[in-house]
């Protein structure tokens, strides 16, 4: 399809739009408004696309992908949206003929932030990359009333205010009321014989109604179009049988259900919450997607016994995992099938990626809340959990080995064990996490079936991270190697063709600048602080987390600190570090690491010994728009979380491609950016994943602060504290447990931060490796992923490109030929 439009045509759209929808000529309308307009527009474009790329995909049957997952950290839409499209020039135009600003309107959209942190931003990175290379895709997620909450620092201390994304989000979605499901909670279940049929009656349940909202994700050049559907729970019209019939309690639980379910993201990131409510939007969201990919493979098909060649469908980690058990459900009590069968079925159909190693965040649900409020799934479950457990004792398995592996243990349904003995793939996001699953959490399982366990490295929207959020650097790579890189990233490699061109080295470093000078200006106006653009930008930014260590970084900032006003004359390289995290609300310790730093920050900064030198800024409310302006801008990339603790991270790749050095451990896909980029453009430090396991069962924090006086010093100001806080908390965990071994860290940290200092002082080295990052990021393209997955896991093909459209114009432009 052809998304290209003339500028007059693109006009008179806008303002018909303006007119129509909104009631107000231009001349009265907001920007606000304008963006709307401008919103609806690229809608009505990508629906009209999407229409065209389904019916291309049913005439050739091509697979359809199904990626489920709780999260989806979107950011904004319409940057992105009129850049994949090839028509931003032309929007660009065609509203500065009518006196706007495109940038400006940019400016109006809240960011979607319908996720937590990495594994949201992995699955919208997904959604572009599937559909930029023509596999038909539809993320199934919640279209939460308030996403991530918005984070405000008083007095360094975090508060959450809500996040009201909708007013200004939702015009990107279209309601489908027509494709409403019901899903059902709560009640009884009543079994019996009926001649040949068992039966099985789920009696007086909660009913509530999952609405669709439809939206749509644009591939480059608009060769595929994917759509997220999102689901918001609804009350059923009031129940007027109940009410009649005395249930009034009933008929008012099922109004409260409904109002409640898809109110507010849990803001948990790598931490389980059992609570109830979570467990019913985890249901709520599977029920309805399997409801409706069911409904229209039937309505397709009429037999569902072909839905593994046609369909797959993929769990992002364990949160739609009761997937498996409804499909179990639907495919038994409404569509008549036998156990094995939809067994088969089933396990032919699902995959899963695992997402974390850590026991705080694998999940398991309390048997009697699973129960009372899913009785058929539970009864699915153990099942489930039966058959899985005989098959493996007929196996001769060792019964403990049994019970480590079975689904329901201990009294707990574990979540990650039904994810393995149902899915025909199980894969971690780097080849380190990869390998420690076989080798510990899923270890009884490998030995078991090892041709299920394989790896897909993460990998980011390229698009969105480096042409989109740094058109300078995109701009001189495009100029120096051609586009290609756009669709196929690994031509970034031919970069490496100028390490040693001063004249690129250079204007990299200036286009660097410039990037550090608009977020100096975005710090100026946040914090009002003044940060020196030549001095290092020093980044730090994830979801705080104890183990991603954000206060190893504090500590060492507070001993280089220590050491400066001692010696303020001493030659040193200016640095500025920069933090943003949001920590879960009731995390209390990662809350005393937000407010460590940002008091740390405050008296270094007010310090005139130092503040020439040395500057700490935290960024309130880290966010993907943020993410946008602050990577393009980092020299130095942290990356130091303790070995074997982040299953992969993608801000080291965000930061990778453009251009940053990354200090890090070899943890996660830091181990594979080190094999990309080679010892010399990397500054590694800290124990490795095996050093961590053969330490820590003699770890002493002790003996490291005992031999070290200048931790031993940061560690002791730590009691002191700053601005009239102490952080004894902090201090006592490092001394007394400190789980992420940061004192074992942190003297190689200390010595990797000297050398960066060093190495950034010799310009022209510096330039080299951040060019050698940049030139070797291709392999953490998200299309890289999805090709793996496509290729290995859902054995999926893409849209062939014919099929999907004739020679477009916007194509021959691309082409560069002469139109007939
Ligand atoms: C990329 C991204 C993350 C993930 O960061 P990690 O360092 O990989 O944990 C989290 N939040 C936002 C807003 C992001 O854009």
């Amino acid at each position: 399809m052809n998304y290209r439009q003339p500028v007059g045509k693109i006009k008179e759209t806008l303002l018909s739009t303006l007119d129509r929808v909104f009631g107000v000529s231009l001349e009265n309308a907001t920007d606000e408004q304008c963006y709307k307009a401008v919103a609806l527009t690229v809608r009505d474009l990508m629906a009209a696309g999407r229409s065209e790329y389904m019916a291309n995909a049913e005439k050739t049957h091509t697979k359809q992908v199904y990626y489920l997952c709780m999260e989806f950290l979107l950011g904004r839409s319409l940057k992105n949206n009129l850049f994949n499209l090839g028509i931003e020039e032309d929007f660009r135009k065609a509203l500065a003929e009518l006196g706007l600003k495109l940038d400006c309107l940019y400016e109006q959209e809240p960011d979607a932030g319908l996720g937590n942190g990495g594994l949201g931003r992995l699955a919208a990175c997904f959604m572009d990359a599937l559909a930029t290379q023509g596999y038909p895709a539809t993320g199934y997620s919640l279209r939460y009333e308030y996403g991530i909450f918005r984070q405000k620092l008083v007095d360094g201390w975090q508060t959450e205010l809500p996040d009201f994304w909708l007013p200004g989000g939702k015009i990107w979605m279209q309601a489908i009321p027509e494709k409403s499901v019901e899903v059902h909670f709560n009640g009884h279940i009543e079994e019996y014989w009926n001649n040949q049929y068992h039966v099985v009656n789920h009696k007086d349940y909660t009913k509530v109604t999952a609405v669709p909202y439809d939206m749509y994700i644009a591939g480059m050049d608009g060769r595929g179009i994917s759509r997220l559907r999102v689901w918001a729970a609804s009350s059923a019209e009031f129940d007027m049988n109940l009410f009649n019939s005395g249930n009034y309690m009933r008929a008012m639980e099922q109004n409260a259900m409904a109002e409640v379910i898809t109110k507010v993201l849990y803001p948990e990131d790598n931490h389980l919450e059992g609570k109830s409510l979570r467990l019913s939007q985890q249901y709520f969201l599977v029920s309805a997607t399997i409801q409706d990919i069911i409904r229209r493979h039937l309505f397709k098909y009429s037999t569902l016994d072909n839905l593994p060649d046609l369909v797959a469908i993929h769990l992002n980690d364990t949160h739609p995992v009761l997937a498996i058990p409804e499909m179990m459900r639907v495919m038994l009590d409404e569509c008549g099938y036998g156990w094995d069968a939809a067994w088969d079925i089933v396990t032919r159909t699902i995959a899963y990626t695992n997402h974390t190693v850590m026991k705080e965040a694998l999940e398991c649900w309390g048997v009697e809340l699973f129960q009372s409020r899913l009785p058929r799934i539970y009864q699915i479950v153990e099942e489930i959990n039966r058959r899985f457990c005989a098959q493996m004792h007929e196996k001769g398995v060792d019964g403990y080995k049994v019970g480590r592996m079975a689904p329901l243990n201990d009294g707990y349904v574990k979540m990650a064990n039904l994810a393995v003995v149902s899915s025909h793939s199980v894969n971690g996001v780097s080849q380190l996490h990869s390998d420690i699953l076989k080798n510990t959490v899923f270890h009884d399982f490998y030995t078991e079936m090892p041709e299920r366990f394989t790896n897909v490295t993460n990998g980011i929207a390229h698009r969105r991270w480096l042409n989109q959020a740094n058109p300078g650097l995109a701009g001189l790579i495009t100029g120096l190697i051609g586009d290609s890189y756009i669709h196929d990233a690994a031509q970034l490699q031919k970069l490496g063709r100028f390490a040693d061109d001063a004249s690129v080295l250079g204007q990299m470093a200036k286009v660097k600048r410039e990037n550090k000078l608009r977020l100096a200006e975005y710090i100026k106006k946040e914090n009002c602080m003044e940060v020196d653009p030549d001095s290092i930008f020093d980044v730090q930014v994830k979801r705080m987390h104890e183990y991603k260590r954000q206060h190893m970084n504090a500590l060492h900032i507070l001993s280089v600190y220590q050491w400066l006003r001692e010696n303020p004359n001493a030659e040193f390289t200016p640095h500025t570090y920069i933090f943003g995290a949001k920590a879960a609300p009731g995390y209390y310790f990662a809350k005393q690491m937000i407010r460590f730093i940002v008091d740390l920050g405050n008296t270094i900064n007010s310090d005139p010994r130092v503040n020439q030198k040395m500057k700490v800024i935290y960024l309130e409310d880290y966010r993907v728009t943020l993410a946008e302006l602050l990577t393009p801008a980092a020299d130095l990339s942290e990356q130091i979380s303790l070995a074997g603790t982040e299953a992969s991270g993608t801000s080291n790749m965000k930061f990778m491609i453009n251009g940053a050095v990354t200090i890090g451990t070899l943890d996660g896909a830091n181990v594979e950016i080190h094999d990309a980029v080679g010892d010399d453009n990397i500054l590694l430090f800290g124990m490795t994943a095996a050093e961590v396991d053969a330490l820590k069962p003699n770890y002493d924090p002790r003996t490291y602060f005992n031999a070290s006086p200048a931790m031993k010093q940061a560690v002791e100001e730590l009691n002191t504290g700053f601005c009239g806080v102490k952080f004894n908390d902090i201090a006592d965990s490092l001394l007394n447990h400190d789980p992420y071994m940061v004192l074992a860290d942190f003297d190689s940290y200390a010595k990797a931060q000297k050398k960066a200092e060093t190495l950034y002082g010799d310009a022209k080295n510096w330039q080299r490796m951040c060019l050698m990052n940049t030139a070797n990021a291709g392999r953490f393209a998200a299309d890289r992923a999805i090709r793996e997955y496509a290729e290995n896991i859902w054995h999926a093909q893409p849209l062939p490109e014919d099929a999907a459209e004739k020679e477009t114009p916007l194509k021959r432009a691309r082409l560069g030929r002469k139109s007939k």
